[in-house]
């Protein structure tokens, strides 16, 4: 009989982050200037941004140490759990092995205090006073906001409204470890004021809340900085100790996975458990799948144009060449809302365009499915985003049940769903709606889309 956790011992911690950027095997065109459309200064970004974060997005050094303060508070809760769902490969009566790396371990339940706490560090290295950010349902929010205890740095969260109105619990957390919060758009920014003005009932979204905490850091006279959970190459490398740690748990399962599977909202908990997976692949001639699974109400990857867009709703931000819904996509209320964003990393972005990265869309009825039952087989309650890699993992292994393959399959499990009993509420009830972006919408705000002559 196999063992089915397989647990690695804090001496094993990574001791470096992998920067994709080092093997990437397509071509990366720069963020753009939202104004003039040139690629970005670092004097730009540095107004948003701690430095060390902006040498992260371009450095091509494979390994990036982790410092050793980041490193101590990691060890928290890292190395996160890697497990052999056998009870699911039994109810699905499925030959495939099944496995998932379980980041709901740690304090706020998910994957993203592995970039808050990074991100914390180096703005208190520097000097910083404060972070301003953007949350959707508030497990950014949550992180920032311990991240910002640990390192005594101030703590101010844009929340998108339709979480902050669904999800009040996620406000107390944040507000317990020290943060303020606000429900997005707000009167506290000129942007917010204008999103307010014409529609008083704005339901909010990434895009509205990422604009009102930019604007919030620009015009704090750098008293505060910006930061962004998901999305940028400097997170995705941040997470890259998922995957990097999975890497030495596959082994120590004796196995090694024909495919790897995450949810994508903005990319980062996709990023960290894939990208050390694609650096085998590219390197070592590894043939693994990598699955990129995405809401059918918001599919970024799956129908959106791999095009130049600003990564927020008010064009504040950086033009970014990555898949997207148009900037004015507002994404219907579903309940994964982190992963209601029209844009998508844009490393992810190429690596799907490119054919290294395969996406599929997933309605909500049937990630809740999945999730309920990987719940009555393993006993975790997934978020609503991770449902999407239950979901996506289940879906595989069926096939090998079709064919008889014994496939070795891991997906990330980025976060519990404690915090989420509305939704499965509304799944029980029966209320929970099917729902498919209509193709009609999409085209519509594509064409809105900024006329981008840079060609690199
Ligand atoms: C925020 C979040 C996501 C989506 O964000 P990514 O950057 O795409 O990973 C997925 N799962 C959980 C649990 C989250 O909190």
């Amino acid at each position: 009989m196999t063992a089915t956790q397989f647990i690695l011992p804090e001496s094993e911690l990574p001791r470096a982050w992998y920067n994709l950027n080092a093997d990437m095997p397509v071509p990366m065109l720069p963020p753009l200037h939202p104004g003039t459309q040139e690629p970005i200064t670092p004097e730009f970004l540095s107004v948003l941004s701690p430095m060390a974060l902006l040498g992260q997005d371009v450095s091509p050094e494979a390994e990036i140490e982790i410092p050793e303060p980041v490193r101590d508070i990691y060890k928290l809760w890292r190395p996160t759990p890697l497990l052999r769902a056998k009870r699911l490969e039994e109810a699905l009566e499925t030959p495939a092995h099944i496995y998932y790396k379980y980041e709901g371990v740690s304090p706020v339940g998910s994957h993203k205090p592995n970039t808050a706490i990074a991100q914390a560090f180096y703005l208190k290295d520097e000097g910083g006073k404060a972070f301003t950010t953007e949350t959707g349902a508030g497990q950014w929010g949550s992180a920032l906001a311990l991240a910002c205890s640990f390192f005594d740095l101030g703590c101010e969260v844009f929340m998108v409204r339709v979480s902050y109105d669904q999800k009040p619990f996620r406000r107390n957390v944040m507000e317990s470890y020290g943060a303020s919060v606000y429900a997005s758009p707000s009167n506290r920014t000129e942007c917010g004021r204008n999103m307010l003005a014409d529609d008083p009932n704005h339901p909010g979204s990434l895009g509205t809340a990422i604009s009102e905490g930019i604007e919030a850091a620009v015009t704090s006279n750098g008293e505060k900085k910006y930061s962004l959970g998901s999305f940028l190459p400097h997170v995705l490398l941040h997470q890259t100790v998922i995957g990097e740690e999975a890497l030495k748990q596959m082994d120590m399962a004796g196995e090694y996975p024909d495919i790897v599977i995450g949810c994508a909202g903005g990319g980062s908990n996709f990023g960290g458990i894939a990208f050390p997976f694609i650096r085998e692949n590219v390197r070592n001639a590894r043939g693994t799948r990598i699955i990129a699974a995405e809401p059918a109400a918001c599919p970024t990857l799956t129908r959106g144009s791999y095009t130049w867009d600003w990564a927020d709703n008010a064009g504040l931000a950086p033009i970014c060449k990555m898949h997207t819904l148009g900037h004015t996509f507002i994404p219907p209320r579903i309940h994964a809302g982190g992963l209601r964003y029209h844009g998508m990393s844009p490393q992810v972005s190429a690596l799907v365009d490119g054919g290294y990265v395969e996406a599929v869309a997933l309605d909500q009825v049937d990630t809740f499915e999945a999730g309920v039952m990987f719940a009555r087989t393993e006993g975790i309650l997934p978020a609503p985003e991770s449902n999407h890699a239950v979901r996506a993992a289940v879906n595989e292994a069926v096939a090998c049940k079709a064919t008889g393959e014994e496939k070795v399959i891991l997906f990330n499990l980025s976060g519990h769903g404690n915090f989420d009993m509305q939704a499965y509420a509304d799944y029980h009830d029966g209320t929970l709606e099917r729902y498919e972006y209509p193709e009609e919408d999409i085209q519509n705000a594509l064409t809105r889309l900024p006329d981008v002559s840079f060609a690199g």
